[in-house]
């Protein structure tokens, strides 16, 4: 039993997560760790003169979300640039055009989010009132001393085909005339009947390259605009209970170092993995690259309980035109953060061996490729022990049980974005069998397997509880269709991958996860019971605290505390 008294007691219905006491009714918190969890007159006895209760009564009280793909900085980054989520029609897009020019000296760039409601901005062009954007002249119109771009959603955020708009100074100054080609076929530079640009790029494919293929004007985030969205990503993901971040896709040294920065400066609320994006052309460039990394990321890498840099990511297969356009300047990386990268599979096969050679974690994009990077990660096995360094497929989609079984073999981990592959884009699945579905985004048969599997949210949307609404139901967005209904998982199993098994990621698995005696006290406190809750009751629940290591960080409690 624990002796000397606690910090805080937090009262609620507790899911501890942890096997031994797996419900309670509270909480005591000592040094930013759980001290004990328990009945609730237990818990009062370790109430001293200091000690502050805090009684969220019937509301439910959870390990905090290891959201385990967030793309946070991507999420804060949405908030910089003026918003055009209220404009219905192509007229209210002109208007507040017209507003910002008035606000801004001529000359400067208007740059803004793309027309439609955020996270998705989906069909935002059909839903205007005249079911089209505006064209380059309408946008003269409204700023004529201005250049203006109005960015399209891209398909990291909506649907591909997505499309962006400028006016003509825009054009010029990125110097787009009748005769102007992308170098990734991708894109369509519209035209009017005259064969000049009326304004309009669409660009089909999900991975986005209109800015840096076409408008090398187009301002691009300063570091200090970078630091600011991390800033704001932090309370966008404590307000859904998520209380560690694994940014596993990679990022750019910039986005590291914002976060570092918010580290010193005592505002790194969440606990963060980050893994390296690198910037290297090619496997020769690689070698002396990743030789420096070993500064700072080999093996468990380099930081604390709040900021941990280890690893690296490795892309496997892509067109070789992204890597052309992204080589004219990789660091530009965007709303991404990370630097889009291409290998081939002899590329890719020799890149993980040095990462093997550095023990240099790494993390890679499966896709619907795992039949193909399992071999080569078998050959690489041969010669390093990479299940036993932890090193992560990531974004898995379609699957086979024999490529899960030597998945399984290999001893990785795996993390899985249920939001983007079951209910976003499972429309290219569709054509599979019922059978061949369950074995997309395959938690359960992971699960099954014993393998080690977590879920994150790829910021489809930043929401666990959508997350684990997915991973219950697997219904797909456009048809409600079940995506594979032996792929279902129970909420508990789903709040399990959402919380307590990111920690094996980070090695931290004896000290973060389930609510036990010396491990963190991060916390989630949500509106209902999200394992009693049945169906699409998950999506009417609400975070309404959340807590970091003690102290809370989201809701009216953050606001009052010592
Ligand atoms: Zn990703």
């Amino acid at each position: 039993m624990a002796t000397g008294k606690a910090d805080r007691i937090v009262l609620g219905n507790v899911i501890t997560l942890d096997d031994a006491v797996p419900r309670a009714e509270a909480v005591a918190i000592r040094a930013g760790r759980v001290l004990a969890a328990g009945k609730r007159e237990a818990m009062l006895a370790l109430k001293g003169g200091e000690t502050r209760v805090d009684d969220f009564g019937s509301a439910t009280v959870i390990p905090g979300f290891n959201d385990t793909h967030a793309h946070s900085d991507s999420q804060g980054l949405k908030t910089i640039r003026p918003s055009l989520a209220e404009v219905r029609s192509v007229e209210d897009v002109l208007k507040r055009i017209s507003e910002l020019a008035k606000a801004q000296a001529p000359g400067t760039w208007i740059a803004t989010m793309p027309v439609g409601e955020p996270p998705f901005y989906f069909d935002s062009a059909q839903k205007l009132t005249e079911g089209r954007l505006p064209t380059r002249e309408e946008l003269d119109k409204a700023a004529p001393n201005h250049p203006v771009y109005i960015a399209a959603p891209g398909g990291y955020w909506g649907v591909p085909p997505c499309t962006c708009v400028l006016n003509t100074a825009a054009l010029s100054a990125n110097g787009i005339t009748r005769d102007s080609q992308p170098a990734w076929p991708n894109i369509t530079i519209h035209r009017d009947a005259s064969g000049e640009p009326n304004g309009q790029i669409t660009e089909k494919a999900y991975v986005t390259l209109t800015e840096q293929d076409l408008l090398p004007a187009v301002p691009r985030f300063t570091y200090a605009e970078r630091l600011e969205g991390v800033r704001r990503a932090l309370p966008l993901y404590h307000a859904r209970g998520t209380t560690s971040i694994y940014e596993g896709h990679g990022m750019g040294p910039e986005a590291i170092a914002c976060f570092r920065e918010l580290h010193e400066t005592g505002e790194l609320t969440m606990r963060s993995a980050l893994v390296i994006s690198p910037t290297w052309a090619s496997a020769a460039e690689a070698e002396p690259i990743m030789r420096d990394y070993l500064v700072y990321a080999r093996g468990n890498g380099t930081g604390d309980d709040m900021l941990r840099i280890a690893g690296v990511f490795i892309a496997y297969g892509g067109d070789k035109v992204i890597r052309e356009v992204m080589q004219r300047d990789v660091t530009d990386v965007g709303f991404s953060g990370f630097v889009k990268s291409v290998n081939a599979p002899d590329e890719f096969e020799a890149l993980c061996e040095l990462a093997g050679r550095y023990d240099l974690r790494m993390n890679t994009i499966v896709s619907d490729k795992l039949h193909e990077i399992v071999p080569i990660l078998e050959r690489v096995a041969k010669k390093y022990p990479i299940g036993k360094r932890r090193w992560v497929l990531e974004h898995v989609s379609r699957s086979t049980p024999s490529d899960l079984e030597r998945v399984r073999k290999l001893g990785v981990a795996v993390t899985l974005i249920p939001p983007h592959y079951v209910w976003k884009v499972a429309g290219p699945f569709m054509s599979m069998t019922d059978e061949e579905l369950d074995y997309l985004s395959p938690a359960r048969a992971l699960h099954e397997m014993g393998v080690d599997v977590s879920a994150g949210t790829d910021a489809v949307p930043n929401d666990p509880l959508f997350c684990l609404w997915v991973m219950t139901t697997r219904r797909e967005r456009t048809t409600g269709r079940i995506i594979g209904k032996n792929g279902r998982i129970d909420n508990e199993l789903g709040l399990r991958l959402l919380t307590t098994a990111g920690a094996y990621l980070t090695f931290e698995e004896n000290v973060k996860g389930p609510l036990r005696p010396g491990y963190y006290a991060d916390m989630a406190v949500l509106s209902g019971d999200p394992i009693a809750a049945k169906g699409d009751d998950i999506l009417n629940i609400r975070c309404e605290a959340t807590m970091v290591g003690g102290r809370w960080v989201y809701g009216e409690k953050a606001a009052g505390q010592a």
